[in-house]
Formats: structure tokens, C-alpha cells, sequence
């Protein structure tokens, strides 16, 4: 249930890209499986991002998701992992993996 939803959702936000639906459908089908233990469950956001979209900012004046608006690079760092606003230019957050090493996907 949850996968189809999924599913979806992923092929309405690649065809408002501008994707085929028959394309979005076969680049949607060859990925590969949902894992749901791996799904997130709270979306992190920055908060002057979060603030300037509740006051109704928005990127090209179409209104748009919190996930549209944002403006986040993720990387890597010496001790762990950063999420940094291109936006306003500040960290989100930076997690300290200690210096283990964690798996991709
Ligand atoms: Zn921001």
C-alpha cells in the first residue's frame, strides 16, 4: 500500500517536472523496491525556510511544498555529515557519525 503510494507520488512529481507519464512510469518501475523501514518520518527543514514559505514565499510565485522551497545541499564532512541552506546560507544540521562509517543505500 504504502509502495504504490509511493509509487505515485514519485511519478506525479517527475511528470510536473516535465517527464512523460509513460516515461515517468517506466523510470518509477525500474527502481528498486520501497523499503518502508527506510522511509523518512520527519522532514528536516531549515527554519527560515520553513518561516519565509508559512508568509507565503515562494521561489517563482506558484505556490509550493516546504520540500519545493527548500534549498538544501548535503554532505559529507571530517567528522560526519552537513545539511546547509544555499538559501540563507547556514547550517541546518551537521550529525557527528564519530567517525564510523554508515552504509549507503
Ligand atoms: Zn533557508
Amino acid at each position: 500500500m504504502n509502495h504504490q503510494h509511493s509509487d505515485v507520488a514519485r511519478m506525479d512529481r517527475l511528470i510536473d517536472r516535465g517527464m512523460s507519464a509513460e516515461d515517468a512510469r517506466d523510470y518509477v518501475s525500474s527502481l528498486p523496491e520501497f523499503d518502508a523501514s527506510m522511509a523518512i518520518t520527519t522532514f528536516m527543514h531549515c527554519g527560515k525556510c520553513l518561516k519565509e514559505h508559512q508568509d507565503g514565499f515562494t521561489t517563482d510565485g506558484v505556490p509550493q511544498s516546504p520540500r519545493d522551497y527548500a534549498s538544501l545541499e548535503i554532505g559529507y564532512t571530517k567528522r560526519g555529515f552537513q545539511v546547509w541552506c544555499k538559501r540563507h546560507e547556514c547550517n541546518v544540521v551537521h550529525i557527528d557519525l564519530e567517525a564510523h562509517q554508515h552504509p549507503a543505500v
